[in-house]
């Protein structure tokens, strides 16, 4: 039994039922079974965290901390740190880029997911690198000119694009050579290897809760507490406000109450929790490195095919492989997989707009095709893809 829930056989429009290829993971995850159980365990228990002094809301509170608790163990977070529980990663970023002290310049790479692009103000954009040294080589060239009171370079752990994984642990020795902070967009690298968070080296961590196996609308932003505790609270309103004067004067409240304004998402938090404890103790990495070495090397085969990489061939990777069609539209191919083969993928330019239109216009020119395809195609594996899944996914393009 797959340690994940999953919709098991579905209808296909023609009458016939298939096991459904889900070979979108990278986008949504779906829920681990401990992480449901965890969750339906508590359900009786419904309390207000934070907020009551019964029963119930005694427990919720604790399951709450303590949910913080496994995350920032998790993470390798100690004293100095603060966890806070968010909606998902680009609220964390939000938050974060609100959090900046005044005259922070943020430096982040051209090829980074539009949360970890659009938030900040003050931004230098590197140009995607061609393979990791060079992007180590980059950020310490930017770094040396670069004036600014604060510096923070804010990068993604690995690639929704490419599934490229980045030299987070190399960017942050250099970041910190140069007195900067990082921040790791982690939405990619948190499911596929939870394990690696710890020693990125990161002063701040982002990740979704959605991507790792638990449900929607949890999130986490970790990290240095200094900033986040000077900051004005990222919401305003219960919980976050210490004392309310008459006058309506507020003290704000301090640690990550501050930026966690309204009654919190335990199950959110809970989920969250459970999953990191759970892929941690699971070592998932052998079964989806198998299974996207399998996919390249079968896509490789395919002549109206082209792989988007930014980085070389072998360079390391998660399990997400985006492609160009060059003899079909990739929106009418990801319909067909839909509905001919029950394969789900996803197309388009996957909220990173300026990496997969570059992206997409090298791969045609490597193929020799005079226009490039304007959307991509994606297929991510992990917990609960199958051998099998992959086989009829390369058997219906070719
Ligand atoms: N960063 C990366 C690398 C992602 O893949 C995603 C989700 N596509 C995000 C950030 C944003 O995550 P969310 O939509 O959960 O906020």
């Amino acid at each position: 039994m797959s340690i994940v829930l999953s919709p098991g056989e579905i209808k296909l429009p023609d009458g016939r039922s298939v096991d459904f290829a889900n070979l979108d993971i990278a986008a949504t995850a779906p829920c681990l079974r401990a992480v449901a159980d965890a969750v339906a365990e508590l359900l009786p228990y419904y309390g207000s965290v934070h907020r009551g002094a019964g029963a119930l809301s005694q427990r919720c509170t604790r399951e709450y901390e303590q949910a913080r608790e496994t995350v920032a163990d998790a993470l390798g977070r100690g004293a100095g740190d603060t966890v806070i529980f968010t909606r998902n990663t680009t609220d964390a970023f939000n938050l974060l880029a609100r959090a900046l002290p005044d005259g922070t310049r943020v430096l982040t790479f051209d090829a980074e997911h539009h949360a970890n692009l659009l938030p900040w103000r003050d931004t230098v954009r590197l140009a995607v690198p061609r393979s990791p040294d060079e992007a180590v080589e980059a950020l310490g060239y930017a770094l040396a000119r670069v004036r600014a009171p604060q510096v923070l370079v804010s990068v993604t752990a690995a690639s929704n694009v490419t599934g490229e994984v980045w030299p987070v642990a190399r960017l942050a020795e250099v970041a910190h050579r140069f007195g900067a902070r990082i921040a790791v967009d982690a939405a990619q690298l948190a499911p596929h290897d939870p394990a690696a968070l710890a020693g990125l080296g990161a002063d701040y961590v982002a990740f979704s809760g959605h991507k790792l196996y638990a449900p929607f609308g949890a999130g986490v932003l970790a990290g240095r507490a200094d900033w986040l505790d000077a900051a004005e609270p990222y919401l305003a309103g219960g919980g976050a406000s210490a004392h309310v004067g008459d006058d309506h004067a507020v003290r704000w409240a301090s640690g990550a109450a501050r930026h966690e304004a309204g009654t919190p998402n335990l199950l959110g938090a809970v989920a969250i929790a459970t999953a990191l404890r759970t892929l941690r103790a699971d070592g998932l990495n052998g079964h989806e490195r198998a299974l996207v070495a399998r996919l390249r090397a079968g896509l490789a085969e395919l002549p109206h095919v082209e792989e988007l990489r930014l980085f070389p061939a072998d360079a390391e990777r998660v399990g997400i492989v985006s492609f160009a069609l060059l003899d079909r539209d990739a929106g009418d191919v990801a319909v067909a997989l839909g509905r001919e083969h029950g394969i789900g993928v996803r197309t388009g330019l996957f909220c990173a707009h300026p990496l997969t239109r570059r992206l997409l216009a090298e791969a045609a020119e490597r193929k020799g095709a005079d226009r490039a395809p304007e959307h991509a195609v994606r297929a991510s594996l992990g917990i609960g893809t199958t051998e099998e899944h992959v086989e009829r996914l390369l058997a219906a393009l070719r």
